[in-house]
């Protein structure tokens, strides 16, 4: 099926203003999506109608709330095919939901131990695990990647060893768009008996997710990169590791009894959803799955695929440029790239096409091992979305042609 453009931009309002005397061009998903009137619609219902706080109210408001928020807790088990719905946790995003594991597992990893992470991660897959590693004196290993931006697979077969507890690794780079061969990685860690977190904050909004076929112990995701509101994020985990592990915060609503002497815990999900929670936001991320289901998974993933094969070759056309991950066997949702002028900054042409109306993220994109390793300080990302077109695309080749003219 093909996208109908129109029907889709229609649903969010934010694309048709202009920016700069232009009319937008928002290129910048992989940082956050927009989001479609349904989901706004559903946080304004929500404060209007049934405001009130979730699971300790006897009262009819705090009822219809908290069945709304657990209704919505049950279409995202559906939509990553969990086993069960308190396998699925609420939490403030990808962020939050790697450091309630790397905080949460401590009961289960000792001094000695390894993690391996990969050298394509986001800061927020990485540093919670030093934290861990500090803590608990464990050993960090790091998966390297070749210039084409892939982890190299070989290497990651050297540092699997009986001491490997975690492997905690992205499915698709946010810095450069390539997916990474996370099955493989998976089926190769259970081998050795280590957990496995996969960091799916971009591919859970440009593919279907099915954590019991990818047999992952944790995924996590948020929200905002989905079409859904920000402050919210989900981490899947196994029902028997979520049970083995601490809790990450302690107070209001994970508790079954609080005294001096001891205090023992709410039952899964509830033990990892400490203090209210973000209800409205929480609430309307059903909004943003049924939107994601209704245009279709897999309508969404070919329009993007489409998108980024026109970008490349668009971008392809201008000289002196530098694309990054070009040569990956696979990439999704985002493209990479420099123009090869002396002295100059991804920012500065951040900042022309800024001043056309097109919104891109330039710099480390959170990943600064990755541009180490590229041997560079930052780049221009353009990053795509179901409402993403064609045109689009072809103004932000316009804008960088202006930008080549205007830098070098
Ligand atoms: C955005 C992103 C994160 C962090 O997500 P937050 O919503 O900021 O917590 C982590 N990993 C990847 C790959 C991301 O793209």
């Amino acid at each position: 099926m093909n996208i109908d453009s129109k029907y889709i931009r229609n649903q969010f309002p934010i694309l048709e203003q202009l920016v700069n005397g232009k009319p937008l061009v928002y290129l910048d998903n992989a940082a956050t999506s927009q989001k479609p009137l349904s989901v706004l619609d559903a946080e304004e219902v929500y404060y209007k109608t049934i405001n009130s706080n979730v699971h300790r109210g006897i009262h009819t408001l705090s009822q219809l709330a908290t069945v709304e928020m657990e209704e919505s807790r049950k279409s995202v088990q559906l939509f990553i095919n969990a086993k069960k719905d308190y396998e699925i946790l609420f939490t403030k995003g990808t962020t939050e939901g790697i450091n309630l594991v790397a905080s949460g597992i401590e009961p289960l990893v000792h001094e000695g131990d390894e993690i391996i992470i990969s050298n394509l991660e986001h800061h927020s897959n990485i540093v919670p695990w030093q934290l861990l590693a500090e803590r608990k004196g464990l050993v960090l290993k790091v998966i390297p990647i070749d210039d084409n931006g892939e982890l190299i697979l070989s290497e990651y077969d050297k540092l699997l060893t009986e001491k490997t507890k975690i492997v905690a690794v992205n499915h698709i780079s946010n810095a450069l768009g390539v997916v990474n061969p996370v099955e493989q990685i998976i089926t190769k860690a259970h081998a050795v008996g280590a957990y496995v977190l996969i960091d799916g904050a971009q591919a859970v909004p440009h593919k279907e997710i099915d954590v019991q076929a990818l047999d992952a112990d944790f995924y996590v995701f948020s929200s905002h990169k989905i079409y859904g509101p920000t402050g919210v994020g989900i981490l899947y985990g196994k029902e028997k590791l979520l049970d083995a592990m601490n809790p990450y915060q302690g107070g209001g609503e994970m508790i079954k009894e609080v005294s001096f002497e001891k205090t023992t815990y709410a039952d899964l999900p509830f033990k990892f959803e400490a203090g209210t929670p973000n209800i409205a936001g929480n609430i309307a991320l059903k909004k943003a799955i049924e939107f994601m289901l209704n245009v279709g998974l897999d309508t969404i993933g070919k329009h993007e695929n489409n998108i980024l094969n026109y970008a490349t070759e668009r971008l392809n056309e201008l000289n002196n440029i530098t694309i990054y991950a070009q040569h990956a066997q696979h990439r999704s949702g985002a493209i990479s790239f420099n123009l090869n002028i002396d002295n100059i900054h991804s920012s500065d042409v951040g900042f022309i096409l800024d001043k056309q109306g097109i919104a891109v993220r330039t710099g480390h994109h959170c990943a600064q091992p990755v541009m180490k390793r590229l041997g560079i300080t930052g780049t221009i990302r353009a990053s795509f979305a179901v409402y993403t077109s064609k045109e689009d695309i072809d103004r932000l080749i316009e804008g960088l042609k202006l930008a080549q003219k205007m830098l070098e």
